[in-house]
């Protein structure tokens, strides 16, 4: 019987979760945005180093071998970030911030 709380608490939390993460996607959608497009956001995903072309997370400066949490694309380049943060706050001025990624 405990057993079957415990999984119904597991399974309520994971569609909670699943809702607030589609509920910021259409936040941040925006036409400044639109033509980056944004790769599978799963937040327990993470991502090869070598599938990215930036050395450091622009937002943060962290380098990206710490561990990639997120990924965009923008200009043909794939850039990883550490964080869902960290990307949401670099797709909002991705020029200003480009040179902080040092592209290799
Ligand atoms: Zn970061």
């Amino acid at each position: 019987m405990k057993l079957l709380i415990t999984t119904s608490l597991l399974m309520a939390s994971l569609v909670l979760l699943s809702c607030g993460a589609n509920n910021d996607k259409t936040n941040t959608a925006s036409a400044d945005t639109a033509q980056i497009a944004i790769m599978d956001t799963t937040a327990e995903k993470t991502y090869a180093v070598s599938l990215v072309n930036n050395k450091k997370d622009p937002t943060c400066g962290m380098p990206v071998t710490a561990g990639i949490s997120d990924t965009a694309h923008y200009e043909k380049n794939i850039l990883g970030f550490c964080s869902v943060e960290c990307k949401n706050e670099f797709l909002k001025n991705p020029k200003a911030n480009l040179a902080a990624a040092e592209i290799k």
